[in-house]
């Protein structure tokens, strides 16, 4: 177990959030901002989503005691989505409101397509309240440019990933060079609502090209920023910030880390080599 919590260390920046803010430090350091996970998902018990929710909490105090200007990052079925939709909702206006308080942002993001529905019905009626919460979409599923215009119509800012669950071909697009089609797609309809968009994606044909879009349509470099998860393309990350371009980092931590590791492993083979050369360092 202690080999394997090693080797997740390459994609997760410790189990406390005491460890996961040294890492921030050195982000914010170089120029790129965080966006924080506490590691959780498919809870199917009241006290673990409960303990959760606590978690998530002093973590928000902890972030306004620090002056830290970090986001946070979460997952609905962590939050309890799958015991009972107003439970998980109740939770997360708790969350809201406290990010509130301490001016802070809350993405949720989007798990398996079986909660995509009610994970987006949890964040309308949330956004009517709280404009400090924002959603993620998947370019791979075929109902997202529907999903798109709804959130925009509801005001909602948009983290655009490419999706990272196992999903059958009559939910979502199979091939590649598809999926970057509908990504790009995408991208130009929340860069024409002039809606703040995070580009979320460690594909250098899609950065080159996001990059090559805004300068040839003038659209400024404030009005969003590239994403990209922890651990991964650092010196790109470092890179795109030097450059002058917004990057964020998503930053998860904790002990519940094997379904996120595990989908790190699955979406990029080359991923397990950087895993196996961290660990020979
Ligand atoms: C900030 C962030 C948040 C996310 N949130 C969610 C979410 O809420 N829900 C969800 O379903 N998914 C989420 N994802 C995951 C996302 O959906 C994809 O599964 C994941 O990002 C892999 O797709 P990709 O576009 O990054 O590149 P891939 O499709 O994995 O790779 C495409 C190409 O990019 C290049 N490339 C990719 N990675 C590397 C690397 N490490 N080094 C060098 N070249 C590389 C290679 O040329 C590769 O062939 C998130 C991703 C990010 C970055």
């Amino acid at each position: 177990m202690k080999l394997l919590t090693r080797m997740a260390r390459s994609f997760v920046a410790g189990e406390t959030a005491e460890e996961a803010l040294k890492q921030v430090h050195k982000l914010r350091d170089k120029g790129i901002m965080v966006t924080l996970d506490i590691l959780g998902e498919s809870v199917t018990d009241r006290a673990q989503a409960d303990k959760a929710v606590r978690d998530y909490l002093d973590l928000l105090d902890t972030l306004k005691k620090n002056k830290s200007d970090s986001h946070i990052s979460l997952k609905l079925t962590q939050m309890g989505l799958d015991i009972d939709d107003e439970y998980c909702y109740r939770n997360m206006v708790k969350i809201a409101a406290r990010a509130a308080a301490a001016r802070r942002f809350v993405r949720i993001d989007m798990e398996g397509s079986a909660l995509t529905q009610r994970t987006l019905d949890i964040f309308t009626r949330l956004r009517k309240k709280y404009d400090n919460v924002g959603i993620v979409v998947q370019a791979y599923l075929h109902r997202t440019e529907k999903d798109v215009a709804d959130i925009l119509k509801a005001k909602g800012t948009i983290r655009l990933c490419k999706g990272a669950y196992k999903e059958p071909a009559e939910v979502a697009i199979k091939k590649m060079k598809d999926i970057r089609e509908s990504f790009i797609k995408l991208a130009k309809t929340l860069f024409a609502a002039k809606s703040y968009a995070a580009i979320a994606t460690h594909d250098s044909k899609l950065i080159d090209w996001t990059k090559r879009y805004v300068e040839e349509n003038n659209i400024p470099r404030e009005a969003f920023e590239f994403q990209m998860l922890y651990g991964l393309r650092n010196k790109t990350q470092q890179k795109l910030a030097a450059d002058g371009w917004r990057v964020r980092a998503y930053v998860p931590f904790g002990t519940h880390w094997i379904p996120y590791f595990s989908r790190r492993l699955r979406e990029r083979k080359e991923n397990v080599f950087v895993v196996m050369k961290n660990m020979f360092r």
